[in-house]
C-alpha cells in the first residue's frame, strides 16, 4: 500500500514539470528546440562568427538532439523517454525519408519537430533533408534532381546489363556455377532495385515540389492571378 501512495504523490508532481518543446528554424535551416537544456550553448555557438563554420556546425549538430538534453535524461519532456528512444531507433533505421529525394533525415530534431506538429496541432510538416533544403534555397532542386535521375538511370541500365550477363552464365553452368554466379547476380539485382527506388522517390519529390513550391514561385513572379481559378 505504501508503494501505491508513493506513485500517487509522484504523478501530479511529475505532470507539473512536463517541459513542452518549442521549435524554430535558424538561418542554417536547422531545427532548434528553445526548451533544450543546452539552449544557451547552442545560441552561443551559432553566434560565434570567428569559429570556422565547419567546426561550429559539428559542435551544434552534436547537441541538437534530445539525447543531449537534460529533460530527456530526467524524463520530463513532453515526449516520454521511451518515445524519444523509439523515434531515434526508427530514424537510424531510415524510417523517416526526405519528401523530395527519399534520402534519410540526419537531424534528430527535424523529425521531432515534424512529429510534434502533427501530434499537437495536426499540421503535417514535410520532412526535408539538409541537401534538399539547400537546393530549395538556391532554387536548384529541379535541375539537380534531373541530373540525379539521369545518373541513376545510367547506373540502373548498367545493373540490368550485369543481371542479364551473369544470369546467362548462371543458367548455362553447373550447380557450383549457379551458386557462385547466383551471389553476383543477387548483388546486381539489389543495385538495380535500389536505383529504381531512388528514381521513383525523386519523381514523386519533383511532383510534390512542383505542386507546393511551384505555386509560391509563380506568386513571386506576380503571375498568381492567372493561376488561381477562384480569383
Ligand atoms: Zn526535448
Ligand atoms: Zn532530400
Amino acid at each position: 500500500m505504501d508503494e501505491n501512495k508513493n506513485s500517487q504523490s509522484q504523478n501530479p508532481q511529475k505532470k507539473h514539470q512536463i517541459i513542452k518543446p518549442s521549435f524554430y528554424v535558424d538561418d542554417e535551416r536547422r531545427v532548434i528546440c528553445e526548451s533544450h537544456s543546452q539552449i544557451e550553448r547552442i545560441r552561443t555557438l551559432s553566434s560565434l562568427a570567428d569559429l570556422p563554420a565547419f567546426q561550429e556546425s559539428r559542435e551544434i549538430e552534436k547537441i541538437l538532439t534530445c539525447k543531449a538534453c537534460n529533460h530527456y535524461h530526467n524524463d520530463v519532456c513532453y515526449f516520454p523517454k521511451e518515445e524519444i528512444d523509439r523515434i531515434e531507433k526508427d530514424r537510424l533505421a531510415y524510417t523517416f525519408n526526405c519528401k523530395l529525394c527519399g534520402g534519410s533525415i540526419d537531424r534528430p530534431l527535424t523529425v521531432m519537430y515534424s512529429i510534434y506538429n502533427k501530434e499537437k496541432f495536426n499540421v503535417q510538416i514535410p520532412l526535408i533533408c539538409c541537401t534538399c533544403f539547400s537546393n530549395l534555397d538556391d532554387d536548384s532542386f529541379i535541375a539537380n534532381s534531373r541530373k540525379r535521375i539521369l545518373m541513376l538511370s545510367l547506373s540502373f541500365a548498367f545493373s540490368i546489363f550485369m543481371v542479364i550477363y551473369y544470369g546467362r552464365i548462371a543458367i548455362l553452368s553447373n550447380i557450383w556455377g549457379i551458386l557462385l554466379f547466383g551471389i553476383t547476380l543477387a548483388f546486381w539485382i539489389y543495385l538495380a532495385i535500389r536505383d529504381v527506388r531512388k528514381i521513383i522517390f525523386l519523381f514523386r519529390g519533383r511532383k510534390y515540389y512542383k505542386k507546393t513550391y511551384g505555386i509560391a514561385k509563380k506568386r513571386d513572379k506576380g503571375k498568381y492571378v492567372d493561376e488561381f481559378p477562384f480569383d
